[in-house]
């Protein structure tokens, strides 16, 4: 299945893409999602499948009206123009609270690698049915032993006779692995980084386990994945042999720009709700309760400053490396601060109620963990930006 079969005959984009301004992009985007608002709204029910099904149905609603295709290269089924078009639709969808942000943002973090490493005809397939809300991907680079020294990964792909790889080993804290029909895996064909080669999955071929972990805020958001004699074809190769170190590495800044500022946007929808909620308290709020919301207010602005940043080096074609550790550290600081806030403004709520506060409370702890532990951002800072050396 490719684009061509998921837009119907004589579709029209509403912009062109290759001329429309930022702002014109995104005042028909919220002209747009202003007259859907109703049928794209969340459901009542608070649940993991609810939340899965809701992102099917953005993303496919926004698919069918075009602008899930704006920022995406016109050969993999996109509408063609620049990559910030992507960080404005996911901005206007984070402001209207219509999908969790860190489950959206799943599409920034995996697409733009997979197409540039995928064969032009693979990412022409697959790349439509993530956009249209049909599929769900997934990312398996962590393994038991290996989550900050990812270089020493050992889930094993060995070339069979005719060309396909068979695959053994485990990886783990796969997000939403149970709802995926793909994978971005990482395996091992040689010793050390140049032995490193990535393939894109199907997740229902045989001898692939799933099994859903039960997270410190009781949704199963991540997975164990076993492989056990999994046959891959040669064609599901990103890249080439020995390039999947490479291919992480490209990986791992996208996971730091276009995605924060989806995140960003959708924290400052929360501190917007604490506001609200603090001002509905029936105390007067105390100095040391202002000065907090405030400090909350500049991590979050701070951060956002940086990430635009980067997205503005991103809109220059700027190739991002280790300079995104900064952002990574900066938004799990500000995503703590403001949970720390909503402790402190809201007593009680998050240790005695099952507030939607107690879910994204537990949720901020993990900030510091994915995507690279704080130390992990931190040794990056120190050792590649100012060259402190390795000790
Ligand atoms: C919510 C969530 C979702 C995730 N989703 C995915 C996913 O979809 N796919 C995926 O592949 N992975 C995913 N992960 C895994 C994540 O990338 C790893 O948890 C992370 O890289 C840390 O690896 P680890 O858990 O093995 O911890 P470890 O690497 O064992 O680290 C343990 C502790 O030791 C510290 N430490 C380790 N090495 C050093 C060092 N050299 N210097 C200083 N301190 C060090 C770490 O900072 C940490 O505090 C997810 C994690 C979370 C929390």
């Amino acid at each position: 299945m490719t684009a061509t079969d998921l837009v119907p005959a004589g579709f029209t984009p509403p912009v062109d893409a290759e001329t429309v301004s930022v702002e014109d992009y995104r005042a028909a985007v919220q002209r747009w999602l202003d007259e859907h608002a109703a049928e794209l709204a969340k459901p009542a029910e608070h649940s993991l499948e609810a939340e899965v099904a809701q992102l099917g149905k953005v993303r496919r609603a926004l698919f069918d009206a075009g602008w899930m295709r704006y920022g995406w290269p016109v050969a993999a089924g996109g509408l063609g123009g620049p990559d910030v078009l992507r960080a404005v639709l996911n901005e206007e969808i984070a402001e209207r609270d219509l999908t969790d942000g860190t489950n959206f943002s799943i599409v920034e973090v995996l697409a733009p690698t997979m197409v540039s490493y995928a064969r032009p005809e693979l990412a022409a397939e697959m790349l439509p049915l993530l956009l249209s809300g049909r599929e769900q991907w997934c990312q398996g680079f962590s393994e038991p032993g290996s989550g900050s020294d990812l270089a020493s990964l050992s889930t094993r792909a060995t070339r069979r006779d005719d060309g396909s790889w068979v695959v053994n080993g485990q990886k783990v804290w796969t997000s939403l692995a149970q709802y995926a029909q793909r994978c971005v895996l990482l395996t091992r064909t040689a010793p050390g980084h140049a032995g490193i080669t990535a393939f894109f999955v199907d997740m229902d071929s045989p001898g692939i386990t799933v099994r859903p972990l039960r997270t410190m805020h009781g949704i199963d958001e991540f997975c164990e994945v076993f492989f056990d004699d999994v046959v891959i074809p040669a064609d599901r190769m990103l890249g080439n042999e020995g390039d999947g170190w490479r291919l992480a590495m490209d990986l791992l800044p996208y996971e730091r720009s276009t995605c924060f500022w989806h995140r960003i946007t959708y924290l400052f929808t929360r501190l917007d709700m604490l506001l609200a909620e603090a001002a509905k308290q029936e105390t007067e709020p105390e100095a040391a309760t202002d000065a907090a919301i405030g400090a909350a207010y500049l991590a979050l602005h701070t951060v956002r400053c940086r990430s635009r940043d980067t997205q503005r080096r991103l809109a220059a074609g700027a190739h991002l490396g280790p300079e995104t550790s900064v952002d990574k550290i900066l938004l799990s600081t500000a995503d703590q601060k403001l949970f720390d806030t909503a402790r402190e403004v809201l007593p009680g709520t998050i240790e005695l109620t099952d507030a939607h506060w107690r879910t994204e409370y537990l949720y901020s702890r993990a900030a510091t963990i994915y995507g690279g532990t704080a130390e992990i951002q931190r040794n990056i800072v120190a050792r590649r930006m100012l060259d402190l050396g390795k000790e």
